[in-house]
């Protein structure tokens, strides 16, 4: 029988405590491992996520695999530079003294993740809690469980079991999980979710990162290039049938141009997945029955400009346009998280900034414009985790750049260094010579005192 989650959660916290993950040599071999267990089992990765979500070898690879490993080499390239001290100036008051940033383990963490790009999502933040030191347990969606399975016989075979381990299951595992000390917890998924970790991490007083979702608006203006646009649109929107956290959730055009964008998708999506999606090799399913549901009762008392089609049995969605949806209903309410993308019409499109801020802040935001002005009023007057201009999901091929929400759609980031320091303390050091010792400081205080320590300041 395998050991409980606590004795687990134990059993990784006394390697911790052999300092044996502070050598950057040990990392670099836990990231090398990773990378080759990628290497060696490419095609079966690619066939458990097509097994979950139909994903196709081309996305599997740009979003998942490829992705993962581009992770891994950045990290193995910046490790040294990342994990050296970090010289800060030091005030005169404390000269003759130097000061710097050591940044450190945190310990050991947890690392939820979610079923929409299973592999990546859970394997991005280990890369990072790797290379910060930490040993890890993870804890893949049982909403895809192939790769969930995939995962768990996999890991073990490539890194070091005394400081790596997987957790499989659904609600009551997580809860279980959930009851034990760790010393951060980054936690993928939804909203409601997102509350549970953070109740029970607040129990130990345990750090959060939250990646969780939101409707990112995506704004076209009328001067945009219109056939890129649509392309990147489509691209963003279609990949992984909608379920991707930063996939646009819905469109504003101002209404002389939105039939005009709206025919320009249309001519996309036949272009991208032939006249019939449904026989497109490149167009995921549904992850399941429920999700099904819930996205077909969106469409309920909404006008369609394309699409709407529902095969229950192959868990489908077609493509689907919907045009000026009711603000007030679920469809704008609450994150679509699927293929459907509502166009809605403004009388110009210098009010979008006022109706995107009249929501929740959104975890990505998109703009489509040649206008610097348009450009310079949206990113000075909304509030998102990234914003991207004339393009789609693209920002997230920069590992230079933080990824994360903002407000309701996340706290704290990763990727790149941003990972690197999520999982790490970054740890004050001040040192002090000791061969000049003036009084200032000191009590008894008096006037002049008082005088050169102003000066000092
Ligand atoms: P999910 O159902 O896979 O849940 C996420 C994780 O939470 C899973 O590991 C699951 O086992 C666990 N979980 C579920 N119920 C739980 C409970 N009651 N107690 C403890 N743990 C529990 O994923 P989801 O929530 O359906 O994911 C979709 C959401 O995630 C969307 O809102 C999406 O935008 C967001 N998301 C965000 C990102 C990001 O990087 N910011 C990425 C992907 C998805």
């Amino acid at each position: 029988m395998s050991a409980s989650i606590a004795q687990q959660v134990q059993s990784l916290r006394r390697f911790y405590n052999t300092a044996a993950t502070r050598d950057l040599d040990w990392r670099r071999q836990q990231l090398r491992q990773l990378l080759r267990m990628t290497e060696n089992h490419e095609k079966e990765i690619y066939h458990a996520l097509h097994q979950d979500l139909g994903k196709s070898e081309q996305e599997s690879w740009l979003a998942e695999v490829g992705y993962l490993q581009d992770e891994i080499r950045h990290s193995l390239k910046h490790l040294k530079k990342w994990s050296q001290a970090r010289t800060s100036s030091t005030p005169l008051i404390a000269q003759p003294g130097r000061s710097w940033i050591q940044p450190e383990p945190l310990g050991t963490v947890l690392i939820i993740g979610a079923w929409n790009y299973p592999f990546q999502l859970l394997l991005a933040p280990l890369v990072a809690a790797i290379a910060a030191g930490n040993c890890a347990l993870v804890k893949p969606s049982e909403l895809s469980p192939n790769t969930s399975a995939l995962i768990a016989t996999l890991l073990p075979q490539y890194l070091d079991q005394q400081a790596f381990a997987v957790v499989e299951g659904a609600v009551e595992e997580t809860t279980e999980v959930l009851k034990q000390h760790f010393d951060h917890i980054l936690y993928t998924g939804g909203e409601a979710v997102g509350k549970i970790v953070m109740r029970a991490a607040s129990e130990h007083l345990t750090p959060v990162t939250l990646e969780l979702g939101g409707k990112s608006p995506c704004i076209v203006a009328s001067d945009c290039d219109l056939e890129v646009t649509a392309a990147r649109i489509v691209w963003s929107k279609w990949m992984n049938a909608g379920q991707t956290c930063v996939a646009p959730d819905y469109v504003l055009v101002e209404k002389a141009f939105a039939d005009q964008l709206s025919q320009a998708i249309q001519n996309k999506l036949e272009q991208f997945y032939g006249s019939d999606p449904k026989h497109s090799p490149d167009y995921c399913k549904i992850i399941n029955k429920r999700h099904l549901a819930r996205l077909q009762s969106y469409l309920q008392e909404q006008t369609l400009l394309c699409g709407g089609e529902v095969e229950e049995t192959l868990h489908y969605m077609s493509p689907t346009l919907v045009k000026d949806p009711d603000l007030n209903s679920p469809l704008m309410e609450e994150e679509i998280f699927g293929p459907i993308l509502p166009i809605i019409s403004l009388e110009n499109i210098s009010e979008a900034p006022e109706f995107i801020n009249q929501r929740a802040k959104p975890l990505a935001l998109y703009l489509f414009t040649q206008s610097k002005t348009l450009e310079q009023n949206v990113l000075e007057n909304t509030s998102a985790g990234s914003v991207c201009v004339n393009d789609g999901m693209m920002f997230m091929a920069n590992p230079e750049l933080p990824f994360g929400g903002v407000g309701n759609s996340g706290m704290g980031r990763y990727h790149g260094q941003w990972g690197f320091d999520t999982f790490s303390h970054l740890k004050a050091v001040m040192k002090r010579s000791t061969w000049f010792d003036i009084n200032w400081r000191y009590p008894p205080f008096n006037a002049k005192k008082l005088k050169w320590l102003k000066m000092l300041k």
